[in-house]
């Protein structure tokens, strides 16, 4: 029978078309069984909300609010939350089912999801944003807990976000629950290492990819990063502390470019006084798209999805590009980039995946109540990250496809191999 599928204009986003073509494209490739793919397709629950709260002036407005649970077949769901304008159901569906590759290739005992709020954060005073994340939270607590639902930081969250989402809950509950979020402030609950766990992760797999290519990582090594928000800044942070060289970074404003080198400390003083990055007086202002096409090494992706389009993919002048963001490669971008065998790519779902593992210890460190050190974190987020670039390097190599595929593939095989086990209900 021919399947119609949940075709809805809710779903129609870029980010969704892109996450699904590619689940297609792998689904083919592994010669994926028909039942399992068209349940991957589609997100097992959605979940939308009105979330109606007081602004400072004494308004109430109403704005849309998501949280969207892709595949639990591995465990309890898993997944961060997003405030952002461009958030929708289609772009938290694709996010969801992302996450779900992303634990699986991991190893973790996770199943993924997304949640999010179409706002803007950076025009909402400290209440407002509290008064809608903790209504946010009162709408989605029947699908959220320590053994169902995990929710975590994304784009303009953070753990303060972190710690009125597990306030609510508790406050609901009668007691203190901290283990139904991670990223949380480390006086409630949350785990030495985790700000830093997802920029470090992608440094950890720029450290894997050198090895493998032979490149030394000197102060010759320059680098570019996309990005200087929470994934950015410690990425850039760690490559400096590993001694390469920071030749250029931008945000949302723009960016700033020095061939000689940018004091990453220095950058984040400037940028914390609400500075934009192109009035940085150490460096000459660029765009997004001349940092994008700067001549460098390493380039890292920490800002938003589907910046390098087919047009932008030619124009890059990099050797190793790691995918600290959630899909910031197009499908065309991708076409393009499978093609340039000058740049070796780490996907997103293997780059930036340092966020949930160390996201998976918080949760593991919360339910025994046993706190581990950020050395023993560190080196755990190490060893990890490396074994699952190994396992994705060999699955390139044998079955001849990109790291990008080959990351795909890893994860889908484990969520099939879990859900054929499980079996069907009823
Ligand atoms: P953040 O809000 O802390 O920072 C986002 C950064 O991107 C900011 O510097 C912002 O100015 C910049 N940005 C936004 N729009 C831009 C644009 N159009 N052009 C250039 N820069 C732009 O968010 P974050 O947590 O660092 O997340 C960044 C990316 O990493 C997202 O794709 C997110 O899904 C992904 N990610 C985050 C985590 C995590 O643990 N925070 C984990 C895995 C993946």
């Amino acid at each position: 029978m021919r399947q119609p599928g949940l075709i809805s204009a809710e779903w129609d986003s870029p980010l969704f078309h892109q996450t699904q073509t590619q689940l297609d494209r792998a689904a083919k490739l592994i010669s994926l069984d028909e039942n399992i793919f068209q349940r991957l397709r589609y997100p097992q629950r959605v979940l939308m909300t009105s979330v109606p709260f007081r602004m400072d002036d004494q308004r109430v407005v109403v704005l849309p609010g998501y949280r969207v649970q892709h595949n639990n077949a591995l465990g309890p769901f898993k997944g961060g939350i997003r405030y952002h304008p461009g958030v929708s159901l289609g772009e938290v569906s694709g996010l969801a089912m992302m996450m779900t590759w992303k634990c699986a290739l991991m190893g973790l005992p996770l199943g993924g999801a997304k949640g999010g709020i179409r706002c803007d954060p950076s025009q909402m005073s400290r209440n407002e944003l509290q008064r809608m994340t903790r209504r946010y939270t009162s709408e989605i607590i029947n699908f959220i807990g320590p053994d169902k639902d995990i929710p975590a930081p994304d784009m303009g969250t953070n753990e303060q976000v972190m710690a009125w989402l597990m306030d609510t809950f508790s406050q609901n509950h009668g007691y203190a629950i901290p283990s139904v979020v991670t990223g949380k402030p480390i006086v409630i609950g949350g785990s030495l290492g985790r700000v830093e766990a997802t920029g470090r992760g992608v440094v950890y797999t720029v450290m894997e990819a050198a090895k493998k290519l032979k490149m030394k990582l000197t102060s010759k090594t320059r680098v570019a990063v996309q990005g200087f928000g929470n994934v950015g800044s410690h990425a850039a942070g760690k490559m400096a502390r590993i001694g390469c060289r920071i030749v250029a970074v931008s945000n949302h404003s723009g960016g700033t470019f020095n061939e000689k080198g940018l004091s990453v400390d220095d950058l984040t003083a400037h940028h914390q006084a609400k500075k934009p990055l192109s009035e940085y007086k150490k460096g000459e202002a660029i765009t997004n798209e001349e940092l994008l096409a700067t001549e460098c090494d390493i380039l890292i992706l920490a800002a938003i999805d589907g910046v390098v389009t087919a047009p932008i993919a030619r124009q890059l002048k990099c050797r190793i590009m790691a995918e600290g963001a959630n899909g910031p490669t197009t499908v065309e971008g991708d076409a393009v980039l499978e093609k340039r065998d000058d740049i070796f790519v780490i996907p997103d779902i293997l780059a930036n995946a340092g966020g949930v593992t160390v996201s998976y210890f918080e949760w593991v460190q919360g339910l025994q109540n046993l706190f581990w050190s950020a050395k023993e974190i560190n080196q755990k987020l190490q060893q990890l990250m490396a074994d699952a670039f190994a396992r994705v390097d060999e699955t390139s190599r044998k079955r001849k496809v990109s790291m990008r595929q080959a990351a795909l593939i890893t994860g889908i095989e484990r969520v099939t191999q879990a859900m054929l086990n499980r079996g069907f209900f009823p």
